[in-house]
């Protein structure tokens, strides 16, 4: 059965979206069937991915707000076995749209549940917002990746995020876990990069991811040409942090 698994930091740039990238497409290099589903307006996952945002006809908005048929919003990507629900600028308006509907929350949810088992993981990269789209991904999710950008503050805003956990878990959703905390930029010659993993690690300890995301300059050249790193640069550090992660959650997820 399909494991879904959110990325979720209400702060922007701390590579949620460098990881729903990557990650999916370590995966799918590991042989599992993956869905990303872009649940955020900027649409960063789907040109990162090589969708041509301008060229599609189905997006996560048509499927939460015409309630088309998610079938029709999955497109393959140059990986094989990784799939994607773009996203389109349009969804900021979504929110608001939705804000009638019956159950609300769990719009996401429902959508997905005709393709779930299609899959091996569906990740979803959720905006920089608590929004009822975030709210909705939440739902939806079996657990949640909560990257941590290395540097001053990078628990700032943590509490409300862990907080909206709690409230979708004691109301929405009382499956949902949370898959790790992730370490992203880390560079090992900064004094403060060790002192902030020692922090994260002190608060959430066995929830932290052992691996960590190195800053490396593949992850933030690739998204330009439509790739995931390890198309991009399969020797560069950034796709061999990204395999290594895949493979901590597939080992996590088995045992
Ligand atoms: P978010 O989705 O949380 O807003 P992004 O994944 O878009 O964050 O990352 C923010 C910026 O940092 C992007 O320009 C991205 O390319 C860059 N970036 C993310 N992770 C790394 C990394 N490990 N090394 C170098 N650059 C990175
Ligand atoms: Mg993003």
């Amino acid at each position: 059965m399909g494991k879904i698994i959110a990325l979720a930091n209400q702060k922007g740039g701390v590579g949620k979206t460098t990881t729903a990238i990557n990650l999916a497409a370590s995966l799918a290099t590991l042989e599992k069937a993956v869905l990303v589903v872009d649940a955020d307006p900027q649409a960063n996952a789907s040109s990162g991915l090589g969708v041509d945002i301008q060229d599609i006809e189905s997006s996560l908005y048509e499927c939460l707000i015409n309630q088309t048929d998610i079938k029709e919003a999955i497109y393959t990507t140059d990986i094989e076995g990784l799939d994607i629900v773009p996203s389109h600028i349009d969804l900021v308006g979504a929110e608001i749209e939705m804000l009638n509907f019956e159950q609300r929350e769990k719009v996401i949810s429902n959508m997905l549940a005709p393709v779930k088992d299609d899959y091996d993981y569906i990740l979803i990269d959720c905006s920089p917002s608590l929004g009822l789209i975030t709210v909705n991904s939440l739902t939806a999710a079996n657990s949640v990746i909560i990257p941590v950008q290395c540097e001053y503050f990078a628990l700032e805003g943590i509490t409300k995020l862990l907080n909206t956990i709690k409230i979708i878990k004691s109301k929405l959703n009382p499956k949902l876990e949370i898959e790790g905390f992730l370490l992203t930029m880390y560079d090992s010659r900064l004094r403060l990069a060790n002192q902030i993993y020692d922090e994260v690690k002190r608060h959430f300890q066995e929830l932290v991811f052992n691996t960590v995301i190195q800053r490396n300059v593949k992850l933030s050249e690739s998204p330009s040409h439509g790739l995931p790193a390890i198309l991009y640069d399969a020797d560069s550090t950034g796709a061999k942090n990204y395999l290594r992660l895949a493979n901590e959650i597939i080992q996590k997820n088995q045992s």
